[in-house]
């Protein structure tokens, strides 16, 4: 449910409800001097919008709930792994003509590199690697080790964190993409990677589950 606008006469029965709930239509009419008739349209739209709730022969009551509740809690409650892709590495010593391949042939945007133990030391984006292919260099004698960004300056997020933490990082890092790590002793597992194209997906789910 999407938040709206109280004009001032539906901000009045509110405050009136909130006060001396159960209310009949009526007494509420009473109370501002109007007729029951002319509330109608009012009673209905703050109960559609769940500001209130209507019994029968009981009254209206305050129902406690701030419309738009709904959507905060279940974007609170999305989580990294609901949404998270499969993570594309690459280890360091592969040449920067490789891991060009390597994106291609995934699909992907974002690489993580991975020493030989599996453990994260970089990430290769697409700029990085078409910064390296501007120079005339001999693009299979470059290992990604030397153009990649690398740990401790990598930003990540774990599986069980909220999407919103990790959609944060992500515009207030200006990147494209985190690799969902699980963290170890001896460094960082990579179990996913985190896009934006994950975020916008969780984005229009939100709209598939509630009626807009
Ligand atoms: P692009 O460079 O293709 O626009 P990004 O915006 O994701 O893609 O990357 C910008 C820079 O930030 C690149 O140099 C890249 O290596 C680096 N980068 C990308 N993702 C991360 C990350 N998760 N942590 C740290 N640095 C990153």
């Amino acid at each position: 449910m999407s938040p709206i606008e109280l004009n001032k006469r539906q901000e009045e029965i509110l405050q009136i409800v909130k006060g001396n709930g159960p209310i009949t239509g009526e007494q509420i009419a009473e109370r501002l001097h109007l007729t029951r008739a002319t509330l109608r349209p009012d009673l209905a739209i703050l109960t559609m919008a769940g500001f209130l709730d209507a019994r029968p022969r009981v009254g209206y009551f305050y129902s406690g709930k701030k419309p738009g509740q709904d959507i905060t809690d279940t974007m609170n409650n999305m989580k990294v792994k609901d949404f998270q892709s499969i993570p594309v590495v690459v280890r360091e010593d592969v040449s920067v003509y490789d891991a060009i391949s390597q994106m291609f042939l995934d699909d992907v945007g974002t690489l993580f590199v991975v020493d030989k133990n599996s453990f994260l030391t970089g990430v290769l984006s697409r700029k990085d690697l078409l910064r390296t292919s501007l120079g005339s260099q001999n693009l299979t004698a470059i290992p990604v080790h030397i153009i990649m960004t690398r740990m401790p300056n990598i930003t990540y997020c774990v599986k069980n964190e909220s999407l919103i933490q990790a959609a944060h990082r992500l515009i207030n890092q200006q990147i494209d993409a985190l690799p969902v790590v699980e963290e170890q002793p001896e460094g960082f597992k990579v179990i996913g990677r985190l896009t934006k194209t994950n975020i916008t997906r969780a984005f229009l789910s939100l709209s598939e589950n509630h009626e807009l």
